[in-house]
């Protein structure tokens, strides 16, 4: 009988101790490794032990380099790197993830009247060397620039990329980070990681049951915060970096461009855009801050699954209707 009781106790001792640990290291995980020149990427992970993430960790860290192989124009060997060297021709056996980047960023292109166009490679060169030269790039530049921008030049097949002209040159700026941070989900979702999310220098995407606290911050001001809202899994990305711009003559210059004029849009000051994922959310906050205000906020009525915050240098704020409602401030 005494022995029965010490038993007892011993075991719903050691329940206890078991059920204190799984408590304790299934909770909030958060780390983060650098990538896309040096930017730390942030993971959130809910609900799993401490194992199952550093793992999870891994294999993100691990899909995200292999995507900046394909995606990175800054890194010499890159699949798109290879594709800015073609000239005109076709490139046969392009890797999956570049067929579908680039098939989302022509689909993009149309949306947008070819305000969005990820072959405005020549625009940006031009602006930059000009900048270099402390000097505004003449209507012959640009003109010469312009007929090598284009994605009615690219043919995207099942496995193949096709240019008809010579010098064309992608620049995935708009939309890559966008894809990452879908895919570095998927890879977190398949390591069994149910809810959390992923963050490269602001631009989010969460995956999960609930909702997601997410601040927007005000322009200019680093740190502080506009407003915030609670909303379901997704991406938020902004477009408007106040950093990367070309100064000319006193001027600051956008990096964003746009393909039509061939000159740098800079009507705002930034744009974010909330939807189903980041890839998209990526594109149309690029877009967005091409068409400025008013065409921008006439393409937003036509999208019904993505939400934006639109800042102007003016200091006006424009955001989509139902956002005006949840913003706490
Ligand atoms: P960020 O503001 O975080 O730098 P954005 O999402 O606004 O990023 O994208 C800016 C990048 O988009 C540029 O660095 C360039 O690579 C690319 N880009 C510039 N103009 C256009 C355009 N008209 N269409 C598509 N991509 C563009
Ligand atoms: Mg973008």
């Amino acid at each position: 009988m005494k022995r029965l009781i010490i038993l007892i106790i011993a075991l719903v001792i050691s329940a206890t101790f078991m059920l204190q640990r799984t408590f304790r290291s299934v909770r909030r995980h958060e780390a983060s490794f650098h990538a896309m020149g040096g930017m730390p990427v942030n993971v959130v992970a809910y609900g799993v032990r401490r194992g199952q993430f550093k793992m999870g960790m891994r294999e993100v860290a691990l899909y995200v380099n292999e995507l900046e192989d394909i995606f990175n124009e800054y890194r010499t060997d890159s699949e798109i790197s290879q594709l800015n060297r073609l000239g005109k021709g076709c490139m046969e056996d392009v890797s999956p993830a570049l067929i579908a980047l680039l098939k989302d960023a022509k689909l993009w292109s149309r949306v947008t009247g070819g305000a969005f166009d990820v072959t405005v490679g020549p625009l940006i060169d031009l602006w930059k060397r000009a900048a270099k030269d402390k000097r505004i790039p003449t209507e012959e530049e640009i003109a010469e620039a312009k007929s090598r921008v284009g994605m009615q030049h690219v043919t995207i097949n099942d496995d193949s990329v096709c240019l008809d002209r010579d010098k064309m040159k992608f620049a995935l700026g708009g939309i890559a980070k966008g894809a990452i941070l879908d895919e570095a989900t998927l890879v977190l979702r398949r390591s069994r990681i149910a809810r959390g999310l992923v963050d490269a220098g602001g631009d989010v995407a969460s995956f999960g049951k609930g909702t997601f606290n997410v601040g927007i911050q005000s322009p200019g001001k680093q740190g502080k915060l506009y407003g915030s809202i609670m909303l379901p899994a997704g991406g938020v990305v902004t477009s408007g970096d106040y950093e990367r711009f070309v100064t000319i003559d006193g001027k600051n210059y956008s990096h964003i461009i746009d393909p039509r004029s061939g000159r740098p849009e800079d009507e705002l000051v930034s744009v974010t855009v909330m939807g189903p994922d980041a890839t998209n959310a990526d594109a149309l906050a690029t877009a967005i801050s091409v068409l400025g205000k008013k065409r921008g906020v006439a393409l937003m009525e036509r999208l019904p699954n993505f939400r934006a915050v639109i800042m102007s240098h003016d200091g006006s704020v424009w955001m989509s209707d139902d956002l005006r409602a949840l913003v706490k401030y």
